[in-house]
Parts: C-alpha cells; structure tokens; sequence
C-alpha cells in the first residue's frame, strides 16, 4: 500500500529531504549555541544565572549567515555537500574555513534517515506512525549526539518535548501500555537520577537525567535495558583508550549524551532482537 512508486523514488527522496533536514539541524544548532553564549557573555559571572525557560532552546531569528564575518549567505552557498565542495570548504568572502562537521552532520542526517527508513519499510508489518516517529527521534537523537559532544550540553527543552511526544504517539498511535512507558520513563530517569544524587551531580548532569527520562518513555520496558547497556559498552570501547593515552583524566568530562543517542538509536531498531538473544544465552 505504501509502495506504489519505485523503491529508488523513495529512498532518493528520502535522502534530499535528510540533507536538507541535517543542514537545517547545523545552523539550528549554531544559533542555539550563539544564543547561550551571548546571553551568558553579557553579563559578569557572578551575575550569571540561566536563561528563562522560555527562552532555551529557542534560536536567533534571520537566515543563515557565515559563522565568521557573519554575511548573510546566497542560495547556492547553502546547498547541503554540494556548496561545502564547491567552495573548498571556506567562505567566499572572508576566507576562512567552514568546519568539517557541517558537511559530516549533513550527510550523517542524511544517511541515518536512510537506514531509518530502510529498516521501517522492511518490518514485517509497515506502520505510518512508527516511521515518523523513528524519523522525528532519528533527527532529535542527531541534535543530541552532536549539541553534547560539540558543547557538552543537552538542551533540556529538546528532551522535554521528545519525552512528551514520544509518550503520546507510543500510547495512544502504537498501543504501548502505560506500564512499559512508565516503568522505562522510572528506570531511564531514576538510573541517572540514583548517580546524580550519590556524586552530587560530578559523575553526570542533569542533562543525562532528563535524556534517561525521555529514553524509557521513547523505548518502553524492557528495552531501556538495552539502550543503557549499549551506550555504557560503547562509552567504555571510546573512553578507556583515552584514559590510557591520558588524553582524558578520570574527571575530564565525557559527553555521555552522545553515546545515549547511539545506544537509544540501536534499542529502538533491535531491542527485540538484543533482549531474545540475551535471553538465548542465558537459557544455555
Ligand atoms: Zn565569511
């Protein structure tokens, strides 16, 4: 029913549209960031105090600009990979480098898409709703994976609307029963929670907290197990190369936010998968 044009059709629109979407997503970000930084520039440090929360989360007005000299730029200056390349990667008038991880978020956005929507459109039963809810948390789990590991920061809005939206479309658009979403929103929240209040808040944020929190409630009891226990195997796999190579010491921060956007990614796909084969082994 969902497939009356080519394959092809779909998953080259699919791409364009993630393109687009990951170059949305960069000056989204950017402006985001712009936005913290001079609000907390403005005022001396002792005065600082957090934005309203009103105001997080939201970004400055106007087009897209040089990130350098700050001139607005023409259409084809912002075509996502294609004007990277075409430009040698530096603005046009003042010269100086664009960053490399512009280009790398607008493919990346593009490709996860593409796997998204491959993995959906080949579930033995396709459903409308549970494709855009992947493709909705597939771009928010980009947001996170990128904004903590650039900035070491989770925007508390952004978790706060996902765990919303994902509480309604899983509820009422999926059937999850109430006790799977809240049991995981408990476990994903209180997780982090329980190490916040033991470390007084030095081991991790309140960022994870709220990232743990949204996780459960997106993935449901049982499969937050997995989400949890893939991003700490792939915090270890990254992390503990570092501590040897003494580039981070132990207190250095590690943006654990991104690998919580990796693990949560892999758990919505193959939780189910992950959960039997557990339990497989366990049987032996
Ligand atoms: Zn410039």
């Amino acid at each position: 029913m969902l497939l009356v044009f080519p394959v092809w059709v779909l998953y080259g629109t699919v791409i364009i549209f993630g393109l687009i979407l990951g170059s949305y997503l960069n000056s989204w970000m950017w402006r985001v960031h712009e936005r913290e930084e001079n609000e907390s520039d403005s005022l001396p440090p002792a005065a600082h105090t957090p934005l309203p929360r009103s105001q997080r989360g939201m970004p400055l007005p106007g087009r897209s600009l040089c990130i350098h000299c700050q001139r607005q730029l023409a259409w084809f200056e912002n075509i996502p990979l294609i004007s990277f390349i075409a430009l040698g990667g530096k603005c046009k008038t003042c010269k100086q480098a664009i960053p490399i991880d512009y280009f790398l978020v607008e493919l990346g956005t593009a490709l996860v898409m593409l796997v998204v929507v491959y993995l959906d459109v080949t579930r033995g039963v396709v459903n409308t709703w549970h494709i855009w809810r992947d493709l909705f948390f597939a771009a928010l789990l980009v947001v996170v994976f990128i904004y903590d590991l650039k900035y070491y920061l989770i925007i508390s809005g952004v978790v706060y609307a996902g765990a919303i939206i994902a509480f309604l479309v899983n509820h009422f658009a999926l059937q999850f029963s109430t006790y799977s979403l809240v049991l995981g929103g408990v476990v994903g929240g209180g997780f982090f929670m329980l190490q916040y209040v033991l470390s007084r808040g030095r081991w991790i944020g309140g960022g994870d907290v709220r990232l743990g929190l949204m996780m459960g409630v997106l993935l449901g009891w049982p499969h937050i197990l997995v989400a949890l226990f893939v991003s700490y195997v792939l915090g270890a796999i990254v992390a503990v190369p570092l501590l040897i190579m003494k580039k981070k010491g132990m207190k250095s921060e590690i943006p654990f936010g991104t690998f919580l956007a990796v693990g949560t990614l892999v758990a919505l796909f193959r939780g189910g998968q992950i959960i039997n084969w557990y339990w497989g082994m366990m049987r032996w």
